[in-house]
């Protein structure tokens, strides 16, 4: 199919893309991986299309001790390869690998999949478990989402049709902190039947001081829990097995074609395990 007819906007300052936006009936087009085909389905119909491609400014990754801020404009490839973002924040490369294909990453955006909010995405899982932020500007000014008030239902963030997100930021990983990232897709590059973020942090007698996992295809938005509690002495013992079972009893996945909710369940809790264990030996690995 064809999209629906629009008008074509292509700024070359992020002052003419607000400007843009602030008109109305407007979506912004950045890698166009899942905008494309929604406009080829018709199940989007915007006025105007506002190509922030021509954006070089936001085309940025930075990493420093506090994390890695992303710009609107970097690929999912770059900042999958970035050496100093996987220093910085381990858990961006490991979900990024896991995201489609790698010519989809080529010209796919972190903000833009963060902005798309797929709950069967896997950066939104990332940025809800970190606990990260996005920028959000518009013509009447700028502000700070946290992760927490971004995604508010399938498909649908927090931004303001006038917004443009700039950058998304994940804050850095701490001292004796690990990250693990596992999914399940029926093939390599699909959407995951389910799919957990792992951060686990030990304290200095390597026992679990604190233990969060995130995940993604459970529920309308990315789902966070808090797993310190039912974690707290599975270094020592090596049995997950608690903190996973915790995990599964508090998820509410849906069903559908490709998975029952009661699968959806089970796997979820069987990954909350693995991507556990994973997250401690990574954390494990960082002691001096
Ligand atoms: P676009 O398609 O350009 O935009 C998506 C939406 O976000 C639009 O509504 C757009 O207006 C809005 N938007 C984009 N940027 C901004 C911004 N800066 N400010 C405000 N709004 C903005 N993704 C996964 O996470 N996991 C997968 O396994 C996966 N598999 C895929 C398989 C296929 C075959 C395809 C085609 C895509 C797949 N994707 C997957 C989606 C891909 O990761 C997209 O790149 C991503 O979801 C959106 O990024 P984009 O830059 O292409 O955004």
């Amino acid at each position: 199919m064809k999209p629906p007819p629009f008008e074509y906007r292509a700024p070359r300052t992020t002052e003419e893309a607000l400007h843009a936006l602030a008109q109305g009936e407007a979506k912004v087009l950045a890698g166009g991986q899942s905008l494309i085909p929604l406009l080829n389905m018709r199940l989007a119909a915007p006025a105007r299309l506002v190509d922030i491609n021509g954006l070089a400014e936001l085309d940025t990754v930075r990493a420093t001790a506090e994390g890695v801020r992303v710009g609107a404009l970097a690929r999912h490839a770059r900042v999958e390869r970035d050496a100093a973002a996987a220093e910085a924040q381990p858990l961006l490369r490991q979900a990024l690998r896991h995201v489609a294909h790698p010519v989809i990453r080529n010209r796919g955006t972190v903000v833009g999949s963060l902005a798309h909010a797929d709950p069967a995405a896997e950066l939104p899982a990332v940025l809800a478990v970190l606990g990260g932020t996005v920028e959000a500007v518009s013509a009447r000014g700028s502000r700070t989402i946290p992760a927490a008030g971004f995604f508010a239902g399938p498909l649908e963030s927090s931004l303001r049709e006038d917004e443009l997100a700039v950058s998304a930021f994940f804050p850095a990983a701490s001292r004796l902190t690990g990250t693990a990232f596992t999914e399940t897709a029926r093939r390599h590059g699909d959407y995951a039947l389910a799919g957990v973020a792992a951060v686990v942090t030990l304290d200095d007698d390597l026992r679990v001081a604190a233990a969060r996992a995130g995940y993604l295809s459970v529920g309308g938005t990315p789902v966070v829990l808090d797993l310190t509690g039912p974690a707290a002495s599975a270094v020592r013992t090596g049995d997950w097995a608690e903190a996973a079972a915790y995990a599964a009893e508090r998820l509410d996945p849906g069903g559908d074609v490709h998975a029952s909710a009661e699968y959806r369940r089970h796997l979820a809790g069987v990954l909350t395990g693995r991507a556990l264990r994973a997250a401690a030996a990574d954390a494990l690995s960082r002691e001096d």
